[in-house]
């Protein structure tokens, strides 16, 4: 076909990262005609690392990758540990719990260049049509619906194609998304990510060599993960502020150096080691790591997954989760739209208000978690206490995530950090030795709404016992059979009826 006719397709979908590689597999599995168009060519770099169970469990056991994720050779994350809050040593947990099943036990820490090669291969083996080093430039849209796109080859030739449905998968540097709607930031989490890598730095003693380190210190904290036998991914989240401050005037490499010095336990564990310098490892990046959510994750013809939609902190490692599940709600939508099934209102608020909850938890929990770690000698944490935060006065960003104002979405937050304290303390009752006022503890529902996302695809894959589907919401959908479309959910009658 000549590059510069407009042809057409079922969905075109911008950015072959995880959300993207899965929204396109799941909508071409449904047997629709699918084109990926990614900017860059692959494997490229990206950050991300650290994943949970369910994406590598449950959503590459959808997508039909489980045995080459197996066979990848991933370094095996059996949980994470943390210097974080009062307590001065360690603590770690284990994704295996007494009732987790054998096959969700763990999860893998991946070089993203070879995860998302992996991911994006499978999109071309299950039939999507994957353009590389061509770049989406602008979206057409008629009547207010979107119907195509303009893109950019690599030698600068323009083409269009149109499509039913177009969905940016593009990124967190995505411009495109404000076809749909605006970014709001967090204040909260407005911190910004310097990183770099290490061979030979040390490992945490067994059983834990896998997991993941996070150690709070006074600029913020650091993530240590290791990659392989060799390799470390070494990164501090500190505050925006320090990078208008000294600490950067000498330079990425200088701060970067100064803010290992300044953490004892990471300064200790890179003490063997080397930093690289060289190829794909060899820099010190920086990226400003906000959240954001976009005030609309679609609008018609067109929607939003990954974080194109939204981003929350990484310290949960949820970034490749929500990009994967936000993936594969979008493809019911998609899906169902296509089949005629449903009007595409009602499918694609489905897909927006599950993705918003999930994206939710991992606030409400992360919030919870920093509270946990107060420190009135630090502005990083002081800033960052329920108790100061500005985020209080952030309506805009608290009510388009939780869908409560600010002051008394804070307000009901407040002391659930001391509950994570006392907990990773081994108190047996933190509730009651936390000693403040119950009524508002939401701790439990935030706990089991944070593991909802994860556990529908977990049953999906078979991977967890079935339970009956509830809508999330009145008059909401429920997953078909197969996880790739929606369906109606039973009308209850009443006993009375
Ligand atoms: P991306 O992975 O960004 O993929 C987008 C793709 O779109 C890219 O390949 C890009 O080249 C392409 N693209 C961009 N523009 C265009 C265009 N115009 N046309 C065509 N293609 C385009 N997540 C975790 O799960 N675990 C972690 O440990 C973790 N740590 C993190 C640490 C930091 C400091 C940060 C900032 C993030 C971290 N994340 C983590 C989050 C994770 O990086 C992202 O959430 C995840 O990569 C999102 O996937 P995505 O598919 O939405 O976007």
């Amino acid at each position: 076909m000549p590059r510069n006719a407009a042809d057409s397709c079922d969905l075109i979908v911008i950015g072959g990262g995880p959300g993207g590689s899965a929204l396109a597999t799941f909508v071409a599995m449904h047997g629709n005609r699918v084109v990926l168009l990614e900017k860059e060519e692959f494997p490229r770099y990206q950050i991300g690392e650290s994943l949970l169970p369910s994406t590598v469990h449950s959503i590459c056991s959808l997508l039909g990758i489980s045995e080459e994720i197996k066979n990848a050779n991933f370094w095996l994350k059996p949980g994470a540990t943390f210097r974080w809050g009062k307590n001065p040593d360690l603590w770690s947990f284990r994704f295996k719990l007494p009732q987790t099943p054998e096959a969700l036990g763990y999860s893998y820490q991946v070089e993203r260049s070879k995860f998302d090669a992996i991911l994006l291969n499978n999109a071309r083996r299950k039939g999507v049509e994957v353009r590389m080093r061509q770049t989406c430039t602008e979206i057409i849209k008629e009547d207010g619906r979107a119907v195509g796109v303009v893109y950019q080859d690599e030698n600068g030739n323009e083409g269009r194609l149109n499509a039913r449905y177009v969905a940016d998968a593009s990124g967190n540097t995505t411009r495109i998304s404000r076809a749909v709607g605006e970014r709001i930031y967090s204040d909260f989490f407005r911190n910004v990510a310097v990183f770099g890598y290490f061979e030979n730095a040390k490992r945490l003693p067994a059983p834990n060599q896998g997991n993941s380190l996070h150690v709070a210190f006074k600029d913020g904290w650091f993530w240590y993960i290791p990659l392989s036998e060799t390799l470390t991914s070494v990164g501090a989240v500190v505050a925006r502020d320090s990078l208008e401050a000294d600490t950067f005037a000498q330079g990425t490499e200088s701060a970067y150096d100064g803010f290992i010095d300044a953490c004892p336990i990471i300064k200790d564990h890179v003490s063997t080691g080397t930093r690289i310098r060289e190829g794909r490892y060899g820099q010190v990046r920086i990226r400003k790591d906000y959240s954001y959510a976009n005030t609309r994750f679609w609008s018609p013809g067109m929607v939003l997954v990954g974080d194109a939609a939204c981003f929350v902190d990484p310290i949960f490692s949820s970034g490749v989760h929500l990009a994967t599940y936000s993936g594969l709600l979008a493809a019911r939508s998609i899906n169902s739209c296509l089949d005629k099934k449903f009007s595409e209102e009602r499918c694609f608020e489905e897909f927006e208000r599950r993705y918003r909850r999930e994206f939710n938890h991992f606030y409400q929990f992360n919030i919870a978690f920093y509270d946990m770690n107060r420190d009135e000698d630090s502005y990083y944490w002081h800033a960052r206490s329920v108790l100061n935060t500005e985020e209080r006065a952030n309506d805009a960003f608290v009510t388009l995530v939780s869908g409560s104002a600010a002051e008394q979405f804070f307000d009901q937050r407040i002391g659930i950090g001391q509950v994570l304290q006392k907990h990773s303390e081994g108190e047996k009752d933190p509730i009651t030795a936390a000693n403040f006022d119950k009524s508002k503890l939401d701790l439990i529902k935030v706990a089991e709404g944070l593991a909802e996302g994860r556990f529908e695809i977990d049953r999906l894959a078979g991977l967890r016992p079935q339970v009956e589907q509830k809508p999330v919401f009145e008059a909401g959908l429920l997953a078909s059979a197969d996880g790739l479309s929606w369906e109606e959910a039973p009308i209850m009658v009443s006993a009375g009826d």
